[in-house]
């Protein structure tokens, strides 16, 4: 099965309990945001540019609980910002997992070794040894940290700590191979991070999905490879949608880099152009999702907007009316569900907007949904045979493959060495020196950044003055399809 039957079948349930109680719009995904804050500052990401005022705001962990139980979808994707920076979110992550429902934390990758090397000094027996020995020949935890997990003191071993689950999966965010990346998310060795997670959480039993957003700069063949790349590292599944140009991301992206949106995002017929495989990429890697959305997203048939299944809920409350646009927050779900004017909102017929705003969107937070409800007897076969089928068998790592997929900073091609080189030549072997002013990862363990509560991406005048520099000469290294 392409999703473990367990949460497929609650998943099931949920959908014909609601069905036959005559409710017609309900929430099957709750993106919960404990919090805007982030660690990295993503090009694209409206989230910390609309949310900018309230950074600092936190969700009170009953509060998180309380949404969910309201709105009771069986799905939550626990985003933000950075929900690894959000104190509670083992408690949250728990919180949820109690109320029986499939937690995803959607997250950048960087403090997910830490989260799992707390989990292991709690669970730590000598039965671990073997996972520990794997670990430590593989260099994702380093003989200091294998000791102080070995002997963990008393306050490490009480910590709440998010544990594998068959209801639990890391999500990490991953738009392309390392040099794509690493400059979508601005900051060198945020890929290389997120790999070596993966292959940590996979070895202790951890379920990982990955989610991919596709600007007008991605290529297919590129994406391609990266899933292959993903699929030998043992990821379990992926999702993947189109970038949407809300207002927060486009004012940064032209204030901040002084790029065109509209040399970034997708419209509606450049998406279908870009997805045109993602069919034939349903066969090849386990997409998770619908086949009707696929269909969709390839340019094969309509769907109708169902913003309201996949709701928001963020420091302000309800998010209306969907994910990308904000025209008004609530104080409960079913509020938003009675006082949102749902049919403005999405595209016609013929895949119009019917506001101007939803024009060129295909997310899946709108549409898959839509797909996944339809009680059409052909959606339900295609969809029950696509989810019930067998797995996409995994792709086998082979050095060509990795060494294809890390082409950026690990070849000594950094987005931000080229920058230097760009901008000033006789700097340009001054890769380390340029690295301790704005790209602070944790290569080395001992130096890795805390997570514990307020983060910053730290100065970042003179990455963004390279990188606008970058977009004036025009070297971004990405080549158009
Ligand atoms: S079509 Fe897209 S932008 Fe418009 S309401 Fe639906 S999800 Fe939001």
């Amino acid at each position: 099965m392409r999703f473990p039957l367990a949460p497929t079948a609650k998943i099931a349930r949920h959908i014909v309990k609601n069905k036959l109680q005559g409710n017609k719009k309900f929430a099957m995904v709750l993106q919960l945001e404990p919090l805007h804050t982030c660690n990295l500052t993503c090009t694209g990401c409206g989230r910390i540019r609309e949310y900018s005022t309230s950074l600092k705001d936190l969700v009170p962990l009953d509060q998180c609980l309380a949404a969910a139980a309201e709105c009771d979808a069986p799905m939550i994707s626990v985003c933000g910002g950075e929900p690894l920076i959000y104190p509670k979110i083992e408690e949250l992550v728990v919180g949820l997992l109690e109320q029986g429902r499939l937690v995803y934390i959607c997250t950048n990758g960087v403090f997910m070794r830490k989260k799992m090397r707390e989990y292991m000094a709690v669970a730590y027996s000598p039965a671990m040894e073997s996972a520990l020995g794997q670990l430590l020949s593989e260099k994702l935890v380093t003989e200091k940290e294998a000791d102080a997990i070995r002997n963990a003191d008393a306050a490490a071993r009480q910590k709440v700590v998010i544990r594998p689950s068959q209801w639990h999966y890391w999500n990490v965010h991953v738009d392309g191979m390392e040099y794509t990346h690493d400059l979508i998310v601005e900051r060198e060795g945020v890929f290389k991070e997120c790999v070596l997670a993966i292959r940590m959480a996979k070895i202790l039993g951890y379920q990982v999905a990955t989610n991919t957003t596709v600007y007008r700069e991605t290529q297919s063949a590129e994406l391609e490879e990266m899933f292959k790349f993903l699929s030998s590292l043992g990821v379990d599944g992926h999702t993947i949608s189109p970038g949407y140009d809300y207002d927060a991301a486009k004012k940064d992206m032209v204030k901040r880099l002084g790029k065109d949106p509209k040399d970034f995002f997708l419209t509606r017929d450049l998406t279908r152009q870009k997805f045109r495989d993602i069919q034939r990429w349903g066969d090849m890697f386990t997409l998770f999702g619908t086949p009707g959305y696929l269909e969709f997203l390839a340019g094969k048939r309509e769907l109708a907007c169902s913003a309201w299944a996949v709701p928001t809920y963020n420091v302000r409350g309800w998010k209306a009316p969907c994910y990308v646009m904000t025209d008004g927050h609530y104080k409960t779900y079913s509020e938003m569900l009675t006082q949102v004017a749902w049919d403005r909102f999405g595209v016609d017929e013929k895949g119009c907007g019917r506001d101007s705003r939803c024009e060129n969107c295909m997310m899946h937070s709108g549409f898959e949904p839509t797909a996944a409800l339809s009680g059409g007897i052909r959606d339900s076969w295609v969809n029950f045979k696509y989810n019930f089928g067998s797995r996409p068998p995994a792709y086998v790592r082979t050095p060509e493959l990795e060494k294809s997929v890390f082409n950026g900073v690990t070849i000594g091609k950094g987005h931000l060495a080229e920058a230097k080189a760009t901008v000033n030549k006789e700097l340009s072997g001054a890769k380390s020196a340029f690295a301790r002013g704005g790209n602070d990862l944790p290569h080395d363990h001992d130096h890795a950044p805390s997570s514990g509560g307020g983060c910053s991406s730290g100065d970042t005048t003179q990455r963004d003055q390279l990188l606008a520099k970058i977009g004036a000469t025009g070297s971004t290294g990405l080549k158009s399809e």
